[in-house]
């Protein structure tokens, strides 16, 4: 659509509500098939852990081309791999990469999802077997029902049903651009994402991005990720002896590693539980809160009676805006195999979450610092094995979040949540690195009864329907007007 100065124009009203009419018709007619698409991928068992047979991640990566293919839509579709480990040359697993080029000044979208899964873990703690989708009440359940091959599917039904309003206008179609990018990887590091931003820069450049891997408040009400905490891990060492000598003979006047590490561990927390380490920054970002959030929470992360929660400020601040530190794994011997020595050596694994707004380097180093100036009794520490991942923080100022709020208020009929995620997606931050200029929307198929990476993953089919209709309308108004200035 031209005016006569030869510049691209807006949608005018009449068109966009009689396109929006079209959306939610075709939506409700395909959801059927919508369902059965997302079943047969679930099917696929694609769990991308390098113990598990990479053939059923292939299998997965051309059953989701093939549907992408099948729209009608894209220029190109194509699995493609890039490299994950530059010293060996190991390719990661096969993403699917389609695009079609924008015209008349509209923007280009990236749609993200993933098409990999976590391993389904033992499998009679499942009602239903994790390969097998069942419906049971309003949930779909299976491993990737929800994460995250429900997002591709919204992605695929999104495009599907914005095509099909196009078609019908018997006109050259839709001029909005488009890049499907689903990854094969997500659940195993994202180990070739870099590589794989860097080998097709070209064709994944866009204005907006949309990665469809995260929650929704409830199942009647969106959330927009806006924050998403870092992460900081390694290997912490701490070392008191040579040899490991008898406990009777040397304890009470040798120290023992073990000793040394749980004080030095125990300097990261004050008494309430709060991190306690210089440096390490709270993002001051404004969360919901509520009177019963500290039960629902305790309840929801499965506290034992009387045992509470840690930290300090509304519930929400805790998991989005503040730091927390957690020793996920220790190497010592087992309590079976214990005798009667000094340990010479002790080692663990640290995890840290770090506010949004801090550089993961930066609280690496403050983390350090901390450690090498708490040590007790001279022991010697190690830090190895380090590895970090930067927060997220959007900018909710962009046109892309203005039009994501109201695509959102209309699919769903309620105003959406502006939310942060105690977790992290640390491609993001390669996605940020690389395309420094795109407005990054970061939406989902989620809700808080999904239990992704758990036994009995589900997806609620309502979310899923709101969940589609409000991407398609977001696509729709991005394809109604041009870029604006
Ligand atoms: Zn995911």
């Amino acid at each position: 659509m031209t005016d006569e100065q030869g510049t691209p124009a807006r949608e005018n009203t009449d068109t966009s509500s009689a396109r929006e009419a079209g959306i939610r018709e075709s939506l409700a007619a395909a959801f059927p098939a919508t369902v059965a698409d997302l079943t047969d991928l679930v099917r696929i068992p694609s769990v991308s852990w390098s113990a598990f047979d990479p053939a059923s991640v292939a299998a997965s990566a051309k059953a989701v081309a093939t549907l992408f293919e099948a729209t009608g839509v894209f220029e190109s579709v194509e699995v493609k791999q890039a490299v994950a480990d530059a010293a060996s040359g190991e390719l990661g697993q096969p993403a699917v990469l389609a695009t079609r080029k924008a015209r008349n000044g509209r923007p280009t979208v990236l749609l993200y999802a993933h098409h990999d899964v976590q391993p389904p873990g033992d499998v009679a703690d499942w009602q239903s077997p994790p390969f097998e989708p069942t419906v049971r009440g309003d949930r779909l359940y299976g491993r990737g029902a929800a994460d995250d091959k429900a997002g591709v599917v919204s992605h695929l039904a999104a495009v599907r049903a914005l095509a099909e309003q196009y078609d019908e206008d018997g006109g050259d179609g839709l001029d909005l651009g488009l890049v499907v990018f689903i990854e094969g990887e997500e659940e195993f590091g994202s180990r070739s994402f870099a590589d794989f931003l860097e080998q097709n820069r070209d064709a994944l450049a866009a204005d907006v991005i949309i990665v469809a891997d995260s929650d929704n408040w409830n199942v009647d009400t969106p959330s927009l990720t806006i924050s998403l905490r870092g992460n900081v891990t390694f290997r912490l060492t701490v070392s008191t002896l040579d040899h490991a000598s008898h406990s009777g003979m040397f304890g009470g006047a040798a120290p023992d590693a073990m000793l040394a590490m749980i004080r030095l561990l125990a300097t990261l927390h004050g008494p309430d539980g709060s991190v306690a380490v210089a440096g390490l920054t709270e993002s001051g970002e404004q969360v919901p809160d509520s009177p019963d959030a500290l039960a629902d929470f305790a309840r929801d992360a499965a506290l034992l009676p009387g045992v509470t929660p840690i930290g300090s400020g509304p519930l929400l601040s805790r998991l989005w805006a503040k730091p927390a530190i957690t020793v996920t794994g220790i190497d010592a011997p087992s309590v079976e195999n214990a005798s009667n020595t000094l340990l010479p050596k002790v080692s663990v694994r640290l995890s840290a979450r770090i506010a949004p707004g801090q550089d993961a380097r930066e609280a690496l180093a403050a983390l350090e610092a901390h450690i090498h100036a708490h040590v007790p009794f001279g022991a010697h520490v190690e830090i190895t094995d380090t590895d970090t991942g930067q927060p997220f923080l959007v900018d909710t100022s962009g046109w892309a979040v203005t039009a994501a709020k109201q695509a959102m208020a209309d699919g769903w009929g309620v105003e959406p949540m502006e939310t942060g995620i105690g977790g992290s997606i640390p491609f993001i931050a390669d996605l940020v690195r690389v395309f420094p200029d795109a407005q990054i929307l970061v939406t989902g198929v989620e809700d808080p009864d999904t239990r992704a990476h758990s036994p009995n993953e589900s997806l609620h089919l309502g979310v899923f329907k709101r969940a589609i209709l409000a991407e398609t309308l977001l696509l729709s108004l991005l394809a109604g007007s041009p870029i604006p200035e």
